[in-house]
């Protein structure tokens, strides 16, 4: 068995799934008649929207927490698992940590609204609210890892995590074993890297296509320069993709490089068209950062004619005000 430097194998990602069974849902692929009918292709779309926590994030922490305890046994967790996120992947980090009885922590900055407190909180998870900025949640969590030594759950740049993503290439593979192409968003590349170290074991032929913001595209970026490179945040509908890849990246930078191939980035009026077509056409209530492929669909007439095509619809964490601004960017 081969498995390159970052860690990252189809053995590993059957591992992931034996783990995760049970924990997290094996989703759905449906076919969507509005969109295969106006790309003149069969569009699928692959519901991690589905999942108890609202995206796919689940299967990662999930994966990571239940190897964790199967490597080094229970005692070894018993200070519990620490991040920093206030989306997705805080709340996935909260939810799997309880469901596998393990103490999670979630270290907040004072900015971080009450509701979104509440709602990890209500997911069995101690909330530690620091400092004034993400910056300073995070200092809190590198404290709690070296005095209290916590164990950090990282939202990509993992091999487990990567591989626990990677479970929704084997449920495409399976469902849809001629895949002509997947579509995915990008961010920090623990999503699009895991599905494609699936997809490319068992069909290399289909191919992986990344979608990156415009503004703001850590990944973008740091695959241009050749090496994980820091950029400037920027407000975005798909918030869920902002965020760097870290400039110590180990694992998803090269895994990424690897897989993908092709790239595109896509505007904000884009993704709200994107979001508003899906809501009406296909009654799906979605995230920005799960729209950027039928985005990238609409915006760069990428050819897909005839092609069997799956979009990752990665989340559904969106709020009310966000959808507002959505439909008012399309007049819709
Ligand atoms: C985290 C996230 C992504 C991007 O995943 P990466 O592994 O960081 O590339 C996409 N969509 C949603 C909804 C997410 O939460």
């Amino acid at each position: 068995m081969t498995q390159s430097e970052h860690g990252v194998s189809l053995a590993s990602i059957y591992q992931a799934r034996r783990r995760i069974a049970g924990q997290a849902a094996r989703t759905p692929l449906v076919c969507s008649r509005a969109l295969s009918e106006r790309f003149d292709a069969e569009i699928l779309l692959k519901l991690e929207t589905q999942q108890p926590t609202g995206a796919f994030k689940l299967r990662g922490a999930t994966n990571m927490i239940a190897a964790l305890i199967e490597r080094h046994g229970r005692d070894a967790l018993e200070a519990g698992v620490v991040t920093a996120s206030t989306g997705n992947h805080g709340r996935a980090v909260a939810f799997a940590a309880s469901r596998l009885g393990i103490a999670a922590t979630i270290c907040l900055s004072r900015l971080v609204p009450a509701n979104k407190v509440v709602a990890i909180e209500a997911l069995g998870a101690e909330v530690r609210r620091v400092g004034e900025s993400q910056d300073e949640a995070f200092g809190e969590v590198e404290r709690l890892v070296h005095e209290r030594g916590m164990t950090l759950i990282p939202p990509f740049d993992d091999p487990l995590i990567a591989a626990g993503q990677g479970t929704i290439g084997l449920e495409l593979m399976e469902d849809a074993p001629d895949l002509d192409r997947v579509i995915v968003g990008l961010s920090g590349g623990g999503l699009l890297g895991g599905i494609g170290a699936a997809v490319k074991a068992i069909r290399p032929e289909t191919r992986l296509t990344g979608v990156s913001l415009s503004h703001g595209a850590a990944m973008w970026e740091s695959l241009q320069a050749g090496r994980p490179v820091a950029v400037e945040e920027v407000e975005s509908l798909a918030d869920s993709l902002g965020g760097g890849i870290g400039l110590d990246n180990r694992c998803t930078f090269g895994l990424v490089r690897e897989v993908m191939d092709d790239h595109y980035q896509v505007s904000e009026v884009a993704i709200a068209h994107a979001m508003v077509d899906l809501l009406e056409h296909e009654k799906l209530l979605v995230e920005g950062a799960a729209a950027v492929g039928l985005a990238a669909l609409a915006e760069h007439g990428i050819e897909v004619r005839g092609q069997r095509v799956a979009l990752i619809l990665s989340g559904n964490g969106v709020a009310l005000e966000t959808l507002d601004r959505a439909r008012s960017m399309c007049g819709r």
